[in-house]
């Protein structure tokens, strides 16, 4: 698509700057190679895509025409998702919850991922006050640790400990006819697949005892954060990682605004702090990382996790967010004014602000590519590769887009469009505001091929006509 670009601009002299382009193909196709990994291993399950992180209609709209499930964190959410066609008995609700989603999600019979005995009290009142239908719950349980004392797992404000488990099964027990566990599981903010071996191992065990108490579970939910790999070679990450590192002990100039150090510091010459950024370069990542924790062998038990969760008779859940909207969409921004300072950094304003693409809230660094106005210009002027900063429309210092230099062939040039490349997961509208009035992004959904994009609004698509009879 990036190449596309007389028709990206079309886009956006129509629908302004920021925009926001979405492939909903792709995302089904994501969600088939999950669905995929369960098949590898032999495994029934359901795949939940984690609605948070993108609040696009097109992208609901498109999973519901699959064999998907959803993830919805909020009432908003949920309502998004029943009036894209997914089926209460589709959709788990979980997050923090009021008495307003619960109600909702016990109502429309989806399945409530409780964080612990309070809710699920909240869950019983409910659906014994207001006659609803037994509500299946997963269990969200944290804290799980290997046979050696070692916590493993970090700490989080979410999930009831794997210890205190006993606690949450006498509120099932009390709560027989409002309650019906379906199985227990985690969601573990961390990339180490060791941790989620170990919290699943955990899950397997904790399904045995709600066995024991007379349930009969029937599912591991593995939670979401499966990942995207941004770049395609390690190796320019670690060139990166190694440069930043550089400029914050002064053995290069900076390379951020300010000298910024993404969480490090020099202390006295030493290096402190720790780089809090997404790893922009995952080994592996999406649908392999489900494959890897599935094939490694569980921490004490010895035996695959595939086959753990198969002799238990489990079946898998997984929640992937992030992972699931890998290249579903770009941001694109037009540039305003471009400016050299007299210490010759080249300052670019664009028609957006930081909360139009959360590259620096969500640690995301990448580079945006240029796609020209005049796409004769640019080669022809001479004008080798620059590192720019890329300043916000917020009459506010702090409203850089990122705070990192950007590197790019060439200076952009006032009307050139700045393409973020991959921001479906998070970056789109996590933290879209109407700050200063500014407008917020319109979202489009695309489908097809150079040549021959059709488009359409994001609230404007549906799987079976905006776009063509590609779905049968
Ligand atoms: C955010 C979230 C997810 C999705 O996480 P990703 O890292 O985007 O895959 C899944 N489950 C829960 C409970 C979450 O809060």
């Amino acid at each position: 698509m990036l190449a596309s670009a007389a028709f990206l601009h079309q886009l956006v002299d129509a629908l302004g700057s920021p925009l926001n382009v979405l492939l909903p193909d792709q995302i089904a196709e994501n969600a088939a190679r999950f669905r995929s990994v369960l098949a590898r291993h032999h495994l029934t399950g359901r795949i939940f895509f984690a609605h948070k992180t993108n609040r696009s209609s097109a992208l609901v709209r498109r999973l519901a025409a699959t064999g998907t499930d959803l993830d919805a964190a909020s009432l908003g959410e949920l309502q998004h998702a029943l009036a894209a066609g997914f089926t209460g008995g589709r959709i788990m609700a979980t997050g923090p919850k009021d008495p307003e989603f619960l109600w909702l999600a016990a109502r429309a019979g989806a399945t409530v991922n409780a964080d612990g005995p309070g809710e699920l009290e909240t869950a019983a009142r409910l659906v014994r006050d207001y006659g609803l239908p037994r509500l299946r719950v997963v269990l969200r349980l944290a804290e799980f640790e290997t046979s050696g004392a070692r916590r493993l797992s970090r700490r989080s404000r979410f999930g009831w400990s794997v210890k205190a488990l006993d606690s949450l099964l006498d509120v099932l027990e009390r709560h027989r006819d409002e309650l019906e566990p379906l199985g227990v599981g985690y969601h573990l903010d961390t990339t180490s697949v060791d941790e989620k071996a170990t919290a699943l191992e955990g899950c397997l065990r904790a399904l045995e005892e709600l066995r024991l108490r007379g349930f009969e579970p029937r599912a591991v939910d593995v939670g979401g954060g499966f990942g995207i790999s941004y770049l395609a070679h390690a190796g320019q990450w670690e060139r990166y990682t190694t440069a930043l590192t550089d400029a914050v002990m002064g053995r290069r100039p900076p390379i951020t605004w300010g000298g910024h150090g993404y969480g490090l510091r020099s202390e006295n010459g030493i290096l402190k702090g720790a780089l809090g950024l997404y790893p922009a370069h995952r080994p592996v990542a999406g649908e392999d990382y489900l494959d890897e924790l599935l094939t490694r062998p569980a921490p004490s038990l010895g035996r695959s996790l595939g086959t753990l969760l198969l002799e238990s008779l489990a079946d898998l859940y997984a929640e992937p967010g992030r992972a699931l909207a890998d290249q579903c969409g770009l941001t694109l921004g037009k540039v305003l004014e471009v400016r050299r300072t007299d210490t010759g950094e080249h300052l670019v304003r664009l028609a957006m602000n930081a909360g139009d693409v959360g590259l620096e809230d969500h640690g995301v660094l990448m580079d945006p590519v240029i796609v020209p106005r005049d796409p004769g210009r640019g080669q022809d002027d001479g004008e080798g590769p620059v590192a720019a900063y890329l300043m916000g429309n917020l009459c506010l210092e702090a409203d850089l887009i990122t705070r990192r230099a950007v590197f790019l062939p060439r200076p952009p040039h006032p009307g050139d469009l700045l393409a973020f490349a991959n921001t479906a997961a998070y970056c789109m509208d996590f933290g879209a505001t109407h700050a200063q009035q500014q407008p917020v992004a319109r979202k489009v959904a695309v489908s097809g091929e150079a040549g021959s994009w059709r488009w359409c609004l994001d609230d404007q698509y549906w799987p079976i006509s905006c776009l063509g009879e590609q779905h049968g």
